[in-house]
């Protein structure tokens, strides 16, 4: 149940983009940020231009590249997908942008790992639609400029405060995109049930939902899981007891707190007797990068009320002792 989606197999990335949206109506949640990016769709398409260069930020698994396919085919046109890290040559950026038709959309996931140099050339090709590009060698050599049909440039970052000020600045668009409430999730683990041809009964569904992190990816990994539980177990339909026994099963916390998750909170407990501790430290105690905690733990841990942020470091509260069943001052609960 791996929130970054960085260890699906070939097998789940295809289910995965069966079960991916294809237009603004199939897409649950994010209503704000949607409202306006249909608004602002509408209006390019009605004036046959390009859509202003669009932002997605927000920890993995909530919809940044669904969103990306979704606006290409809203505005009708091809996407072409890469992403920072891939693209670590001027060469293979020009290449890509050569080849864009008119008002096509760049899919650049993972945006802030773009290198300098990378960066630095999309700036004029976000900018006026041009670039330059080196042709001959040696003393020959020499730069022309050429013209690039008006596309529009879709970035994906899980932590915008990592992208570089002039990168942010060259973004009309810019949407933070949260975490999901367990009522959207259960509409998205119906339309995904549906999808994979599953029965499911409402109870379930909402069993499944209430686990899943706040994150649609994990509430479909979880959903093919539990179908797993329900056809060798069961009878093939998920009801609440199939559910139930399948989660359990899985170690699946009740709040859908994952390993890591409950790893960091005990850790602040047992360790720093609750915090403030700095994220290096805490970091290091846990095993894992201070970018992930910050990226992907962390916030979530804060928005379920579990750790506060303070200028000393991070602190556990009140429902991270309750929810572990630790006493605070160290002595173990029941
Ligand atoms: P990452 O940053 O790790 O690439 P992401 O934010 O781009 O993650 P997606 O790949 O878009 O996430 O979504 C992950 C999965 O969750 C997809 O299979 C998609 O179908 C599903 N999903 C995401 N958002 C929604 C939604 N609003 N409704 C239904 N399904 C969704």
């Amino acid at each position: 149940l791996d929130p970054t989606g960085e260890q699906l197999s070939p097998q789940e990335l295809d289910i995965e983009k069966k079960l991916r949206p294809l237009t603004f109506d199939d897409f649950t949640g994010q209503d704000q940020a949607l409202e306006n990016l249909q608004i602002f769709v509408q209006a390019a398409n009605l004036r046959d231009e390009a859509l202003d260069h669009t932002l997605f930020h927000g920890p993995p698994g909530l919809g940044k590249t669904t969103l990306a396919h979704i606006l290409a085919n809203e505005l009708d046109v091809s996407i072409k997908v890469t992403s920072g890290p891939v693209l670590d040559k001027p060469g293979d950026l020009a290449g890509l942008l050569t080849n864009l038709e008119e008002r096509d959309v760049l899919f650049i996931d993972e945006i802030h790992r773009l290198s300098p140099i990378v960066e630095e050339y999309l700036y004029s090709a976000m900018e006026d639609y041009k670039i330059d590009i080196m042709i001959e060698t040696g003393p020959n050599a020499r730069t022309v400029q050429i013209n690039l049909n008006p596309f529009t440039l879709v970035g994906a970052t899980t932590r915008s405060g990592l992208l570089t000020a002039p990168m942010r600045a060259r973004f009309g668009i810019a949407s933070r995109l949260q975490y999901y409430s367990t009522e959207l999730l259960t509409t998205i683990v119906q339309r995904s049930a549906g999808i994979l041809k599953v029965p499911i009964n409402m109870e379930a569904a909402i069993e499944i939902a209430g686990r899943s992190r706040g994150t649609p990816r994990i509430a479909n990994a979880l959903l093919r899981r539990v179908r797993d539980f329900a056809q060798i177990k069961g009878d093939g339909n998920i009801d609440i007891k199939i559910a139930k026994y399948a989660l359990e099963a899985l170690h699946v916390d009740a709040h859908g707190l994952d390993e890591m998750d409950n790893k960091i909170l005990t850790t602040l407990i047992d360790k720093f007797k609750g915090g403030p501790v700095g994220i290096t430290t805490l970091a290091t105690a846990v095993s894992e990068s201070s970018e992930t905690i910050e990226e992907v733990y962390e916030p979530f841990l804060i928005q379920q009320g579990f750790i506060v942020r303070t200028p000393r470091g991070r602190e556990v509260t009140e429902a991270a002792y309750k929810h572990l069943g630790k006493l605070k001052g160290g002595s173990q609960g029941g």
